[in-house]
């Protein structure tokens, strides 16, 4: 306590700033599966959330969600374990999935669509998405390309999600995942380690024009001919399939997810 005492005030306060993001960061989580107490919390921001996200859906920007919007609504608790959260790296589950971090500015993105598949002749609008503007010229010109040769696109279902949107996905996925949060990161990354959330490297969730994106059954997508058309094409366009098969990351089979490496010309 001396020692503290006879420190500059700048210094004590520092030191008290320092200790406190400890603590928060130190939030043990039980990642294989949530205690009772981290359930009933994680469900409690999920209610709280709820109204937020529903209305930016409603609006097509969730996918643009902010820090600040995500824990405006919550408690000094909810935040907290929302840090938890946060704070987890790949690495501490046992995976090796790369982290990214997070831009410092938010992206230069247009929009996508509006888009709609069909459903048995249903037309069914999807949820509003955005691109960086050099992936969305690189995946029109894709399109074209397949379209000429097929004569069928496969349309955006998920492209540019901030760090905080991914955040409440996760959130949101954990509870369907038996709260384990080891066994949702092979589903659903954390923030920071998305490539929806990194334009250097823009990921793409691709459907199809009848609705088939795999979600269910990952050899549905991968029998269509379109993906058979991307096996073929797609590194034209600067599109790489990131998850095939046993990856290394321990991530499941995607192969509807591919992402875009810009170029260096
Ligand atoms: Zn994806």
């Amino acid at each position: 306590m001396h020692a503290r005492a006879a420190r500059p005030f700048l210094a004590g306060v520092l030191a008290t700033v320092g200790l406190l993001c400890v603590a928060a960061s130190a939030l043990a989580l039980h990642v294989d599966r949530l205690d009772p107490e981290e359930t009933a919390q994680l469900q409690a921001v999920l209610e709280r959330l709820d109204p937020l996200i529903s209305s930016h859906k409603q609006s097509g920007t969730a996918n643009l969600l902010t820090w600040e919007e995500l824990y405006q609504p919550l408690t000094e608790e909810q935040r907290a374990f929302l840090d938890a959260v946060r704070a987890l790296r790949g690495t501490d589950l046992g995976a090796t999935s790369h982290y990214f971090g997070e831009l410092s500015e938010p992206p230069d993105v247009v929009p996508v669509g509006p888009q709609e598949y069909l459903k048995e002749g249903q037309p069914i609008l999807l949820d509003a998405q955005v691109l960086p503007r050099e992936a969305m010229l690189a995946y029109e010109a894709m399109m074209e390309a397949m379209a000429h040769d097929l004569g069928k696109r496969l349309l955006v279902e998920s492209g540019y999600r901030s760090p905080a949107y991914q955040l409440y996905l996760f959130l949101f996925y954990l509870p369907k995942h038996d709260h384990s949060i080891r066994e949702t990161n092979r589903f659903v990354a954390l923030p920071g380690h998305s490539e929806h959330g990194y334009p250097p490297r823009q990921a793409v969730d691709f459907i199809n024009e009848e609705g088939i994106n795999g979600e269910d059954n990952p050899e549905a997508f991968e029998a269509l001919p379109e993906y058979q058309w991307l096996a073929h094409h797609a590194h034209e366009f600067g599109f790489v399939l990131s998850y095939p098969r046993d990856n290394p990351h321990n991530t499941a089979f995607e192969p509807w997810h591919w992402h875009f490496e810009q170029s260096d010309k």
